[in-house]
C-alpha cells in the first residue's frame, strides 16, 4: 500500500513550524531566503549544555564505590561542560558581549546541571534500596539525541532523551530557558516528536515532557488532542510555504523582534539598513522589509528605532 504524503517545498522540523508560527517573514528569511544565520548567547549555552548532557551518560561508573556517586557525577559533570565551554568560547568571543554577562551564562548553566543532578541522584538513591548503582544508573539512563522522521508529514526532529522505565516510553526536550511553562510552542514540538514516534513504532510514547534544567520536568499524557494539533499544524504550514514570493511573508511585529537584551538575528533586514540585494537576493517588490515612516515616528517595543 502507497503511504499518502504531505506534499510540502522541505522538510519542516519542530524548530522550522515554529519560526514559521512565530513570524512568517522570520520563516522566510531563515529557511527560503536562507540568510546566514547569526548565532547568540542562549544558542551557544544551550548547545553546550546539551553536549554535557549527552556525553553525561557514557561516562565510566563501573569504578564507583558506595555512597561516593554523587560526588563522582558532579566532578564529572562540571568537567565536562568545561569542556564544551571551552569549544564554545570562540563563537562567544565573536559576539563582543561584557565578560560578565558570559560569565553569568557559564554559572547558570552550571546550577542547570547542578539541579539536573541533583534530581538524577535522588532517583538512582531510591532505587539502590533494592538495585545497585550500575543496575539504577542503566535504567534511568536515557537514549540521547534520537534522529525521528515522518514521511507522511514530512517532517524530521532529534529528540534529546527517550526513557523507557518499567515499559512506560517518555520523550523529553531539555530546555536551558527562564520559564517553566510548556507553551503553545513546546506543546506542539512535544506533538510533533510524539507523532513521529507513532510513525516508527506504530504506537504513542506514553508520556511527553521539557525538563526546564533551572526549574525541573513538566509532563504531559500523549493524547489524540496533542497528536492532532501536531497534525494540523504541519498540514498548514506545507500547504502556506509553496511561495517563493517575499510579499507573502508578512513580518509578525512584536516582542520577538527586540526586547531587552537582545534582538530577532534579522531585525536589521526588517528595520534596519541592511537590504536582502546585501545577499545577492533581488530585492522585494513592495516596500516590506523596511519599517514603515509610521512605526520610525514610534518607540518600538521601549527601543527607539530611527
Ligand atoms: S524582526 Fe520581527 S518581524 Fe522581523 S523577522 Fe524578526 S520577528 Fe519577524
Amino acid at each position: 500500500m502507497t503511504k499518502e504524503v504531505i506534499k510540502g517545498r522541505r522538510i519542516e522540523s519542530p524548530s522550522s513550524v515554529n519560526t514559521f508560527l512565530q513570524c512568517k517573514r522570520k520563516y522566510y528569511y531563515r529557511y527560503i531566503a536562507k540568510l546566514p544565520t547569526k548565532s547568540n548567547i542562549a544558542q551557544i549555552r544551550g548547545k553546550a549544555v546539551h553536549s554535557v548532557l549527552e556525553n553525561f551518560f557514557t561516562i565510566e561508573i563501573s569504578d564507583i564505590k558506595g555512597n561516593e556517586f554523587y560526588d563522582y557525577f558532579r566532578l564529572k559533570l562540571i568537567e565536562l561542560f568545561n569542556k564544551h565551554w571551552v569549544i564554545a568560547l570562540g563563537e562567544l568571543m565573536k559576539l563582543d558581549l561584557p565578560k560578565t554577562t558570559i560569565k553569568e551564562h557559564y554559572i547558570s548553566s552550571l546550577d542547570m546541571l547542578n539541579n539536573f543532578l541533583y534530581r538524577f541522584c535522588e532517583r538512582l538513591d531510591k532505587d539502590m534500596k533494592t538495585l545497585t548503582l550500575q543496575e539504577a544508573f542503566s535504567r534511568w539512563k536515557p537514549e540521547a539525541e534520537i534522529k525521528y522522521y515522518s514521511e507522511k508529514y514530512q517532517v524530521l526532529g532529534f529528540v534529546d532523551a527517550v526513557r523507557e522505565i518499567d515499559g512506560e516510553v517518555s520523550l523529553w526536550d531539555y530546555k536551558t530557558s527562564r520559564q517553566d511553562k510548556i507553551s503553545d510552542e513546546y506543546y506542539l514540538q512535544l506533538g510533533i516528536y510524539a507523532l513521529m514516534y507513532y510513525e516508527k513504532h506504530g504506537r504513542y510514547p506514553d508520556k511527553v515532557g521539557v525538563d526546564f534544567l533551572l526549574h525541573g520536568e513538566r509532563v504531559l499524557p500523549v493524547d489524540d488532542k496533542i497528536i492532532n494539533n501536531a497534525k494540523e499544524q504541519l498540514i498548514k504550514i506545507h500547504t502556506s510555504v509553496v511561495s517563493n514570493e517575499f510579499k507573502d511573508y508578512p513580518q509578525t511585529i512584536g516582542p520577538l523582534c527586540k526586547w531587552g537584551t537582545g534582538q530577532c538575528e534579522y531585525y536589521e533586514e526588517c528595520f534596519g539598513q541592511k537590504k536582502l540585494s546585501s545577499y545577492g537576493i533581488g530585492s522585494p517588490a513592495s516596500s516590506e522589509g523596511r519599517i514603515d515612516d509610521t512605526i520610525k515616528k514610534k518607540d518600538l517595543f521601549g527601543i527607539r528605532v530611527n
